[in-house]
């Protein structure tokens, strides 16, 4: 399926490996040119390595240019990434026509032992950061007439999980400021804003986890793994490259009629109907 959204431009925020990364692909494999971003160096350029070489393919494919790839090392939680990010894009850097938000995730515990620290961090990254890069780049997107927010966000949005206190509750306020905006003005102006929620995908995020229970619980790594896995009715964990499928998809022509929605990626994991 051509996705009629070649030659646009994506902004994919936290893109150097994981989820981020999955959606990077999936895009520059229709043709999209994208901007990626990551705080590490090393791993950015080589993500953007292999982005350039999935627009080949699709050059080669199509015969058309290959789309550009620009990567732009900093964090994209703090006002400083955020000016780095649209200056790489030249000058106001607000023309892009897809913008894909994540950074990484906040720390789990109890939350009686987090503080008042640790909850404005965890808001920044994952509520106020998504909002800061929607406020920049939707009015542009409604004036040129077609636009694509992507918030990855998580299944804890839906399901909430008691050691996640800080994700359950910095996206849920994402989650609502989006079920607003997504019905706004902009919907019959060609944007649409939608939040894909990840269950268990196989990620260096979720390898961190598993490694976590291992030294607690002192079993082997892959038996931690296999059960987890086995929790899924599907009885494994979603891969980067199914994750980026159904973003390129959300941000095709095809899906100018779903906003506003919090899609579940989680091999059927969440027990409801709805
Ligand atoms: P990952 O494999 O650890 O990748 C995270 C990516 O984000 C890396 O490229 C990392 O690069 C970048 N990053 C992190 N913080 C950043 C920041 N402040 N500024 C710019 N880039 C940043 O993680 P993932 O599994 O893809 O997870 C992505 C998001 O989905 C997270 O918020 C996570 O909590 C959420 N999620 C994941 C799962 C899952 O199963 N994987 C499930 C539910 C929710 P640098 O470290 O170099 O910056």
């Amino acid at each position: 399926m051509d996705l009629g959204i070649a030659g646009r431009w994506a902004l994919v925020c936290a893109a150097s490996k994981g989820l981020g990364f999955g959606c990077a692909r999936a895009l520059a494999a229709e043709g999209v040119n994208v901007l990626i971003n990551a705080r590490t160096e090393a791993p950015l350029h080589q993500a953007a390595a292999q982005l350039r070489a999935a627009g080949a393919g699709w050059a080669s494919a199509t015969g058309q240019k290959a789309p550009e790839v620009v990567a732009v090392a900093c964090d994209i939680t703090s006002d400083a990434g955020r000016e780095a990010v649209w200056s790489a894009a030249g000058g106001p850097g607000r023309d892009f026509d897809i913008v894909v938000t994540n950074a990484g995730g906040p720390p789990t515990g109890d939350f009686r032992g987090f503080s008042r620290e640790d909850w404005v961090r965890a808001i920044d990254a994952n509520m106020l950061t998504p909002i800061a890069l929607i406020q920049a780049t939707v009015d542009g997107m409604a004036a040129r007439g077609f636009g694509r927010i992507v918030n990855i966000t998580s299944s804890a949005v839906k399901a909430p999980i008691d050691i996640l206190a800080l994700s359950n509750g910095a996206r849920s306020g994402l989650t609502g400021f989006v079920a607003g905006l997504a019905r706004s003005g902009i919907a019959a102006r060609g944007v649409t804003v939608n939040n894909l929620l990840p269950g268990k995908f196989d990620t260096d995020r979720l390898n961190a986890t598993l490694v976590a229970a291992a030294e607690k619980t002192g079993k082997p790594i892959e038996a931690i793994r296999a059960a987890q896995a086995a929790q899924a009715p599907a009885r494994r964990f979603g891969s980067p490259d199914e994750f980026g499928a159904l973003c390129a998809f959300l941000c095709g022509r095809q899906a100018g009629y779903i906003t506003g929605q919090n899609l579940l990626l989680d091999g059927g994991l969440y027990p409801g109907t709805f």
